[in-house]
């Protein structure tokens, strides 16, 4: 009986550990996991941190480990692997609950290692407030403000506008600040503008352009030299995938950073798979590797591995980066490449920028959606977009998420038969009204000749 070791229970591995079960229930299967809590859903922890009532920690769990136990997967929770030995077939393991070490033999190796917090590269007095990250689950509680108190949210992506959602509606003061000149700053300026006002709306302060210096005992100074008054500081200026255990066993590393793998999510050792936010993606548009770490691409590649680990033959078959923020009900969303990407990755991009409504005009409900939509001029096809808005902006973008990976073209989505009626969307949709202005208009022949 093959023996499958998973490092790593969250999202990939979770979801490679119940796939590679149902295809060969006669597999064995170890989870490795270091913290108690796994399979669950990291992209809910914001929504738990500002409504645990309503969305209580336990909901973010879709299987205990005792559940996973009744499908004979068996869970070392609270261990951590410590190192590969390839050529031996094994991982050193260490029990973090009394320090007793281990090894765990394997036929074949998942590495579903995820990614990890950036650390702070500022100054942190010990006397200061508590500078925490929001990655696992065990984050939580020390995430809690104190009290009603200020907290202020280092990095405006979207884990950072998320947290200050979260710590404003618990009635804290936030200071929002971003290293760049605007929140989301890779998309069009219009759209991390519209973020901007809609945390501003709702009484967060945003300080962009501007990096922490130090903490200091009443909260942290800026490098300007203000100081902003903190009982916590959430650092969210980004993450690393989690590569440290892959680089030392020798495995390929790839250019972006995290594991490189191959549509099988094969990586350079035999035998040995990663999947999830440790590992590269290709990106459909330019065939290129990418680094994505998004909860649905966890999953995705984590399905591909489980196949693959219990002897299937399955591929991946790509991302496009096809992401969605909500802040305050202020959705933004993109998909595929901006125009910048698209000049740089050698297409030819033309792009246009509309607003319009979501459903028809007289209807309640409706509101503007601002679009931004690039296609390549030569073949017409769409390239990306990206999408902020109160309604609708999930529908839009998924829309041309879909035309994008169907290789279609503006005349294609201009022309796509769409569902209609007034209190869903307007007699065009959205990516409609924008695909059919960067269709070619026929010239007229010049009059007088
Ligand atoms: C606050 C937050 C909100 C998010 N919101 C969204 C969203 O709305 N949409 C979206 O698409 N994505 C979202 N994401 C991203 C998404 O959660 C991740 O892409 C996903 O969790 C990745 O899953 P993973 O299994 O690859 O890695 P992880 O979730 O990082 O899990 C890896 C696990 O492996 C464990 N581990 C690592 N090394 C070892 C070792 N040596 N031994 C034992 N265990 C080890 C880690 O402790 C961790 O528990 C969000 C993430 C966060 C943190």
């Amino acid at each position: 009986m093959a023996r499958i070791v998973i490092i790593g229970g969250v999202a990939a591995g979770a979801k490679a550990a119940m796939t590679a079960r149902r295809r060969n229930p006669g597999l064995e299967i170890v989870v490795i996991q270091e913290d108690a809590e796994l399979a669950y859903s990291a992209c809910g922890i914001p929504y738990h941190l500002a409504q645990p009532e309503t969305i209580p920690r336990a909901r973010l769990i879709a299987r205990t480990a005792d559940e996973l136990a009744r499908e004979g997967i068996v869970v070392r929770a609270r261990v951590r692997a410590e190192a590969i030995e390839l050529g031996a077939r094994a991982v050193f393991v260490r029990d973090l609950e009394h320090g007793r070490t281990g090894v765990e033999p394997f036929d074949r190796l998942l590495l579903a290692t995820g990614a990890a917090p950036i650390a702070p590269p500022y100054w942190i007095d010990a006397a200061g407030p508590p500078v925490v990250t929001l990655r696992r689950l065990a984050d939580i509680d020390r995430c809690r403000p104190p009290d009603t108190g200020s907290v202020v949210v280092v990095g405006g992506g979207p884990i950072g506008v998320e947290a200050a959602e979260a710590y404003r509606s618990l009635g804290c003061r936030v200071t929002l600040v971003e290293r760049l000149p605007r929140l989301f700053a890779s998309l069009p300026d219009s759209i991390g503008d519209a973020v901007q006002a809609e945390l501003e709306r709702h009484g967060i302060r945003i300080i962009t352009d501007s990096s922490v210096a130090r903490t200091v005992r009443t909260g942290v100074e800026l490098e300007s030299g203000e100081t902003i008054p903190a009982s916590l500081v959430l650092q969210a200026a980004g993450i690393r995938p989690r590569t440290e255990l892959a680089e030392a066993a020798g495995i390929r590393i790839g250019t972006t950073g995290a594991i490189a793998v191959d549509r099988r999510q094969r990586t350079s050792a035999v035998g040995v798979y990663a999947a999830g936010d440790c590992a590269e993606s290709r990106h459909r548009l330019t065939d290129r590797p990418v680094w994505l770490p998004l909860g649905d691409v966890a999953n995705r590649q984590g399905r591909v591995a489980g196949e693959n680990l219990a002897g299937g033959d399955a591929e991946f078959p790509g991302v496009l980066g096809t992401m969605i923020v909500s802040v305050f009900g202020l959705a933004m969303a993109r998909t595929g490449l901006t125009a910048i990407e698209a000049d740089r990755a050698g297409f030819e991009p033309i792009g246009v920028e509309v607003t319009a409504p979501s459903r028809a005009r007289y209807m309640p409900g409706a509101e503007p959606i601002r679009l931004c939509l690039v296609a390549d001029r030569p073949s017409r096809r769409v390239l990306g977009a990206a999408a902020v808005g109160r309604d609708g902006i999930g529908r839009t973008i998924d829309i041309l998420a879909t035309a994008i990976w169907a290789g279609l073209t503006v005349d294609d989505v201009a022309e796509l038969d769409l569902a209609y009626a007034p209190p869903y969307s307007p007699v065009f949709a959205v990516p409609q009204v924008a695909a059919e202005l960067l269709r070619p208009k026929p010239r007229l022949a010049p009059s007088g000749g």
